[in-house]
């Protein structure tokens, strides 16, 4: 019988009444492992209750004290890696040490939090005018939510909660139903850390859940990270209920490898980039440009047995360089697209869509594909494709590479291999891309600078974490502010200047 997860809700856990599940899969043994209640309206009201509850005394926490409670999560965090990678591993799929770093990089993001107190400082004017000071203030908005996706379910959360809970806020977290239980585990730490109930809520769910929390007018803000088609609607109707929403979408993420770069280190960074996390990263490389054939078959010849090499195991298995995909559902439509590319016209250099693994038969497993000769016309080009496959796209010229990734729809994360500075940071400034890497393939900025993509990567124009996100989840007050001795003016009638 599989275990039956909650809410967390107000510092406990709340069993879910809806009636409604959703199963949690062990992606490596390919069976229902737990079940997740799915909120309806009345219990994510109760969560953003909870939150509006605790609000007012949070918020007049002096920030130090708020940033005291974040240092005691991380330490908690940290005592339990091992049990929480172990949890998210097991849910997701992804390798131990690659669950590991998911966690790792939601810790930096507390971290950069707990430095709240200085980042939360306002600008002072003195003498604006006579007599006059004028200051702006960072205030929270007050209850936010977060609806994040399975493929970070410990990172991205993070990356919303930890700078948001800093600010003042309080938040609510919808997490992604296929992986819940490391946000769950993360909520109940935060509570454990010192943050009084109603700080960190967890209300799992699906659509019903994002539709409460998009429309409740004690929400303030949403930040959802997703595939771009929800990303789309959940920013276009929280706009609408006039919330501030901030919403990361899908991508397509190429690499242009130059004729002058050290091609060994280009294919094993594609290797790393492709097929780590079977593909299943907003950031992974699916596409690689080499410039020119001849870089183009040197590449291959490179990339085939590499790809052929690939350990395919068990997530919990450390010889494994990556583990099944999330769902039986979704190697389906990896492998869809692998069928589709044939259909194209690409040439399938290695076909990993039978690859299975004994003993774990029923497991989500498959190998890493690699496809020849794609063009910016074929949907398997178009389309993310968010599985173990890489596509070689061939450019004639720097300019058609750089053409590619910048006329593409998704605008997320670009590479660029070369020895060449003057091409490297021409690249750099001219592409249309958020997040570009010199000879770095998954160029994630870390948690002191911010993440976010461009065109449909992204809606809304403010990133997640650094100071990006401290202006996510602040409202800015300015006061100007007269303390007059002896000054009298009479009525003043027209605006008043500084002339
Ligand atoms: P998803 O869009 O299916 O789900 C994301 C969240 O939205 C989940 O919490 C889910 O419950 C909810 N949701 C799903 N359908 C919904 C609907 N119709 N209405 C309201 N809510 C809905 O995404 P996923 O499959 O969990 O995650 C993978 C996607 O996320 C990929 O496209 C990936 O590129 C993207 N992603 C983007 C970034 C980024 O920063 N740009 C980071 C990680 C993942």
């Amino acid at each position: 019988m599989a275990t039956t997860l909650q809410h967390f809700i107000h510092g406990a856990a709340v069993a879910g009444g809806s009636g409604r599940y959703g199963d949690v899969l062990d992606p490596t043994l390919g069976v229902v492992a737990k079940r997740v209640p799915l909120a309806d309206r009345a219990e994510t009201e109760a969560a953003i209750a909870s939150a509006a509850a605790a609000f007012p005394d949070w918020a007049a926490q002096n920030p130090q004290k708020r940033a005291r409670v974040l240092f005691r999560f991380k330490e908690l965090v940290e005592r339990e890696m091992d049990s929480l990678a172990r949890l998210l591993s097991e849910e997701h799929g992804k390798v131990l040490a690659d669950a590991r770093g998911d966690i790792q990089r939601g810790l930096e993001v507390i971290e950069f939090s707990c430095g709240i107190p200085h980042l939360l400082k306002g600008e002072f004017t003195e003498g604006a005018g006579p007599g006059i000071d004028m200051y702006s203030l960072r205030q929270p908005l007050g209850v936010v939510a977060g609806i994040t996706p399975f493929n970070f379910p410990a990172m991205i959360p993070m990356w919303m909660f930890g700078v948001a809970i800093a600010c003042g806020n309080c938040f609510v977290c919808k997490p992604s139903e296929k992986d819940p239980s490391v946000p769950l585990r993360l909520a109940e730490l935060m509570l454990a850390a010192g943050a009084p109930p109603g700080v960190l809520n967890v209300v799992n769910g699906d659509r019903e859940a994002v539709e409460t929390l998009l429309t409740d007018p004690r929400v303030q803000a949403i930040s959802f990270v997703g595939s771009t088609a929800v990303a789309a609607q959940v920013y276009a109707t929280g706009a609408a209920h006039g919330k501030r929403v901030q919403a990361m979408g899908g991508a397509k993420n190429h690499m242009i490898i130059m004729p002058d770069a050290d091609l060994d280190q280009a294919a094993d960074a594609l290797i790393g980039a492709g097929y780590g996390s079977a593909g299943e990263r907003c950031m992974a490389i699916s596409v690689a440009v080499p410039v020119g054939d001849k870089t183009a078959e040197a590449l291959i010849d490179r990339l085939r047995p590499r790809v052929e090499s690939l350990r395919v195991g068990p997530s919990l298995d450390p010889d494994s360089d990556f583990g099944p995909l999330v769902s039986a559902e979704h190697r389906a439509k990896v492998r869809a697209y692998v069928d589709l590319g044939l259909a194209e016209g690409a040439d399938l250099v290695v076909d990993g869509r039978d690859f299975t693994l004994q003993g774990y038969e029923s497991g989500f497993f498959m190998g890493g594909c690699l496809f020849d000769r794609v063009t910016a016309a074929m949907r398997i080009y178009q389309d993310e494709i968010f599985g173990p496959v890489l596509s070689v796209v061939r450019a004639g010229d720097f300019e058609e590479a750089l053409a590619l990734p910048s006329s593409h729809p998704y605008g997320n994360g670009v590479a660029i291999y070369t020895r060449d500075g003057d091409a490297a940071r021409d690249f750099a400034s001219r592409v249309q891309v958020g997040m570009v890497g010199i000879n770095v393939p998954i160029p994630v900025p870390l948690a002191y600078h911010s993440f976010g993509g461009w065109k449909r990567s992204a809606f809304g124009d403010a990133n997640q974490h650094g100071m990006e996100g401290v202006r996510f989840f602040t409202k800015i007050k300015t006061v100007t502010s007269r303390w007059p001795t002896g000054i009298r003016s009479g009525a003043e009638f027209s605006i008043p200047t500084m002339r």
